[in-house]
């Protein structure tokens, strides 16, 4: 979005759509709500023979205003949600197979189908991806990370950047997205350093109150509607980072508010004594620091790192890398089936392969080929004193050791940060008394409009609603777009402008 000279971010008349998070599951609805729609691309071969007889129908009529639910239903994949489901394999038939296909949609941009929203997100844009170390690889095959209609190998052909494994460094995603978005031409819907603080509903007349209080910097052309003028509308607050440091806030209305905030935002706390001093982290950003203060010989203790997962691994191959001692800690065996690592092939992830080695060879045992690496499998974490010792405690055995560290990681993953909800978003989870994850708990939604169970006019994407991966995602937001578009009235105009940010 254009930036002008004005100072407030302000809205007149309610936003049709505001997205909350700027990762790929919004740049994924953006680019269906900006008009971009799919079609069955005539004389291409489903290899579901259902699918494809189902597909011809009405070849000319666009995939989001299809009956999903006819579409989806019999398919199966590795999304718990039927959308996800189809739509990945309408992108990418059979590739669960190791078959390389090509889609069977092709795409069209309809102006008419516009539908004006806005996209608020805290960080850049492409969300979690600039927060993750930029010189990790995907988990996923590179083609997987992509967005539609814009390959991710040509994409990274032009760059001159390769794969490796046919997996992706996270820092090429991370552009790839902003890319996408700018090639899309989907920039001028995205608000990028606006953090949401609060979402309520509100009724009209309290809305219409609020607004006579505020300035309006511009407003340009009127919008379509997509509900009628009595509708609750949903009040959406927040601030913006301005040019000289400082937060602006604003309040904006919306008639439909979707929630793309992902699950990352909330590193996962131990909850045990000493977790808050100076020298404990539950993110890996500071750990290229530390890791030079060792080289420096600031501190020659060795670094502690909790956790049994990629990230943790991540952060062992980068303190192995630079030679720094590292004490592992986990709970689960390392032969236990439900520990990653055992669940990874060898040949597509030789780099994790290589951890889980460490962590079976140098189990309570620092002898090895793995110089300064200890791993403590079946163990956990009691306490971190301010004097740098931590207490740890075999889970098996009940013996308790207190050990010397230079800086503690606690990488035992993260949950969504929903705190700009009411009831921080458990009322609109499946189970209430819980808090909200994306494994565990995700948001109840309705599996072909993704809107919230609890809540008309909300919706909810991504990991929020347990697409944990790119490929999935975008289902989602298909799901949505379709039902934004048939709720959608037929009156509408293009030259929507309504809020302008400083
Ligand atoms: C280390 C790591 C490796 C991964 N590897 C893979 C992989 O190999 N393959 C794969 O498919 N997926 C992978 N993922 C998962 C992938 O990152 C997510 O599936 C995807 O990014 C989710 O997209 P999203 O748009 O829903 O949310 P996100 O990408 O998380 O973006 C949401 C954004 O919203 C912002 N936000 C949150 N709250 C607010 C607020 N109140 N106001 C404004 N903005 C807000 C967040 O800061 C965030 O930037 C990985 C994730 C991590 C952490």
């Amino acid at each position: 979005m254009e930036e002008t000279g004005s100072s407030s971010l302000l809205g007149i008349n309610p936003i049709p759509v505001i997205v909350i998070g700027n990762g790929p599951s919004a740049i994924c609805l953006s680019y269906f709500l900006s008009g971009y729609r799919p079609y069955f691309k005539e004389s291409s071969i489903h290899p579901n023979p259902i699918l494809q007889r189902k597909l011809e129908e009405n070849m000319g009529i666009s995939i989001i205003e299809k009956d999903l639910e006819f579409l989806s239903e019999g398919l199966e994949g590795r999304s718990h949600n039927p959308v996800a489901v189809l739509f990945d394999s309408l992108l990418r038939p059979h590739a669960d197979f190791g078959v390389s296909m090509d889609s069977v949609l092709s795409w069209r941009r309809e102006p008419n189908h516009y539908i004006p929203h806005l996209v608020l997100g805290k960080g850049p844009l492409g969300g979690a991806w600039h927060s993750i170390e930029g010189s990790m690889f995907t988990l996923s095959l590179g083609d997987w990370m992509e967005l539609p209609d814009l390959p991710f190998r040509d994409w990274m052909r032009v760059k001159r950047r390769c794969l490796r494994n046919d997996r992706a460094m996270t820092a090429d995603v991370a552009h790839y997205y902003q890319h996408y978005a700018k090639a899309k031409g989907l920039r001028e819907n995205f608000v990028c350093g606006t953090v949401v603080t609060s979402v309520r509903r509100v009724s009209p007349s309290s809305s219409e109150e609020n607004q006579e209080q505020m300035t309006v910097d511009n407003v340009a052309g009127a919008h379509t509607s997509l509900q009628s003028p009595h509708t609750s509308l949903f009040e959406v607050n927040g601030y913006r980072k301005i040019k000289d440091g400082s937060d602006k806030a604003f309040c904006i209305y919306a008639e439909k508010v979707v929630l793309a905030t992902g699950t990352y935002d909330s590193p996962t706390w131990l909850g045990i004594d000493g977790e808050d001093l100076p020298f404990v982290y539950h993110t890996t950003s500071e750990l290229e620091k530390i890791l030079k203060d060792q080289e420096r010989g600031v501190n020659f203790d060795p670094i502690l790192i909790v956790g049994g997962g990629l990230t943790a691994a991540d952060a062992v191959i980068g303190a192995h890398h630079s030679n720094a001692s590292v004490i592992h800690v986990f709970r689960r065996g390392v032969s236990d089936p439900g520990l990653i690592f055992n669940q990874l092939p060898k040949v597509m992830y030789p780099e994790y392969h290589k951890v889980h080695q460490m962590m079976t060879q140098q189990s309570c045992t620092t002898s090895g080929p793995y110089d300064g690496y200890l791993s403590l499998p079946k163990h956990q974490v009691l306490c971190l004193t301010p004097n740098r010792k931590c207490i740890i405690q075999d889970l098996t055995s009940g013996e308790r050791r207190t050990f010397n560290i230079s800086m503690a990681l606690i990488l035992i993953g993260t949950k969504p940060n929903l705190t700009f909800l009411p009831n921080q978003g458990r009322s609109l989870a499946a189970k209430m008394e819980l808090p909200v994850n994306s494994k565990h708990n995700p948001l109840d939604v309705d599996c072909y409009t993704y809107e919230c169970a609890q809540e008309r006019g909300l919706y909810a994407l991504g990991p929020l609603v347990g697409d944990n991966f790119v490929r999935f995602l975008q289902g989602g937001a298909l799901a949505v777009a379709s039902a934004l578009f048939k709720e959608r009235h037929d009156t509408q105009s293009p030259t929507h402008r309504q809020t302008l940010i400083s």
